[in-house]
């Protein structure tokens, strides 16, 4: 099932080319089930790295793809313009905060994430305050694997220590301790008050992620801090940039995260679930004023324009996605998702082996004492039918909003089952 011409050519997310981790050849995927090439069925819980809420394969989304493709697949963006970029656009400042209305294209996370520094940058230059050019974020951070997405990546989960002085050096204050759920307790904001006290006379923006803490270590924190954050960048003029990328679309029970505490950003990035999964996109919302004032600075247009911007393809079936997924109860789809992910996944906080367990929305988190051989569990996961990839000590499920009960019972079941095995090996 491991192609030997996949293994010694081909760079997997963050793998060795010397000693790859196993990588299972998929044939096809339906709905929440993945099809591997001997026929194997696996149920997802990934929703590929958050992206496929509606499922793989789905008529409808087929259908924006294929309509798209008759009349152009691609056309540049420079001078040219067209129905699905203009439509999105539409949807997107109908649905995202009401401040943000200026929306730019990009072609992935990674790349929203630098439109929305570069714009902080910026927008700064154009007031007069040029030093106002570095930025500030929490620990255990997530935002993506280019140069400056990565300088606000958690330094220790980013490695920052192996690129030294060519990656910049960014503010870090500790992760929030307050939990999503639990009491809030008012010293956790108390790092990020005194830092901005001190520097935001050289600080471009606040970055973080509302609510859920993805990739740097699936935590959720309580919306106080993200209001207070909010009030704090208003004291201290700097702007608050949201990278909705990991939760926007109603992962986390909301359609944006920054509900949970009705804080509004001064820009937002959006990607992953944005096509419900089908191709990469991205966006990097902002506010008039922010928009105004970067176009009277002295560049006076913003600085950045990628070759696939708002490609056609891809805005067709972000459209088709974002009205599938509007079109219907969604909430009451995540709301039942998390009970049975609390049902199934709470008792195991009873369990030696585990240290914490979590659920928010379709999230579903189980932190773990040891970090899990991966190769030794994914060659378990396909033995069982289901599709988990857990990354050191944190195994966690996200899996697609169409996920029936019954699947997304037997896909817990059959993580619970490995995660008791874990205890009896130890
Ligand atoms: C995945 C992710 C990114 C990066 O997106 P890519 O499409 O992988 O470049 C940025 N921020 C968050 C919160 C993410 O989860």
């Amino acid at each position: 099932m491991h192609d030997s011409f996949d293994q010694q050519h081909i760079w997997h997310p963050y793998t060795s080319m010397t000693d790859p981790l196993p990588c299972y050849k998929v044939k096809a995927a339906k709905g929440a089930l993945i099809e591997l090439e001997d026929g194997t069925q696996l149920i997802d819980g990934m929703s590929s790295w958050w992206c496929t809420i509606h499922g793989y394969n789905h008529p409808q989304l087929n259908q924006a793809v294929k309509k798209q493709l008759e009349s152009m697949s691609h056309i540049m963006f420079g001078g040219l313009t067209h129905q699905p970029a203009i439509d999105l656009a539409k949807l997107l400042i109908d649905i995202t905060p009401a401040a943000l209305d200026r929306i730019f294209y990009a072609d992935s996370g990674s790349v929203a994430v630098e439109v929305a520094l570069k714009m902080a940058v910026q927008y700064w230059h154009a007031q007069g305050q040029p030093q106002k050019n570095n930025f500030v974020t929490t620990r255990s951070g997530y935002h993506g694997d280019t140069w400056n997405a990565m300088s606000v990546c958690d330094p220790m989960t980013g490695m920052h220590q192996i690129f030294g002085s060519s990656l910049p050096n960014r503010h870090f204050v500790p992760a929030p301790q307050s939990r999503f759920g639990g009491a809030w307790q008012p010293a956790d904001i108390q790092p990020l008050a005194e830092l901005l006290a001190e520097q935001h006379n050289q600080i471009a923006a606040l970055i973080i992620e509302p609510i859920v803490q993805g990739a740097g270590g699936m935590r959720f924190y309580h919306p106080e801090y993200l209001r207070q954050a909010r009030q704090l960048c208003d004291r201290y003029n700097v702007l608050l940039i949201l990278d909705e990328i990991a939760t926007g679309f109603g992962r986390s029970g909301k359609l944006f995260a920054c509900e949970h505490a009705e804080v509004s950003p001064d820009i937002m990035c959006l990607g992953k679930a944005l096509t419900g999964g089908y191709m990469t996109l991205s966006a990097t919302m902002t506010t008039q004023h922010v928009a105004d004032t970067i176009s009277r600075g002295e560049a006076g247009v913003f600085m950045h324009g990628p070759t696939f911007m708002a490609n056609p393809l891809a805005c067709a079936v972000a459209l088709t996605s974002t009205q599938l997924l509007l079109a219907q109860d969604w909430q009451t789809t995540v709301l039942n998702i998390e009970q049975i992910l609390k049902q199934y996944l709470q008792p195991l906080s009873q369990l030696k082996q585990v240290v914490d367990v979590r659920v928010l929305g379709a999230i579903g988190v189980v932190e773990l004492k040891e970090p899990v051989d991966l190769a030794r569990f994914q060659a378990e996961c396909v033995r069982r039918g289901v599709w988990i990839r857990p990354f050191g000590r944190l195994m966690y499920v996200m899996p697609p909003f169409i996920i029936s009960a019954e699947q997304l019972k037997t896909l817990l079941q059959q993580m619970t089952e490995m995660i008791q095995a874990l205890g009896e090996m130890a």
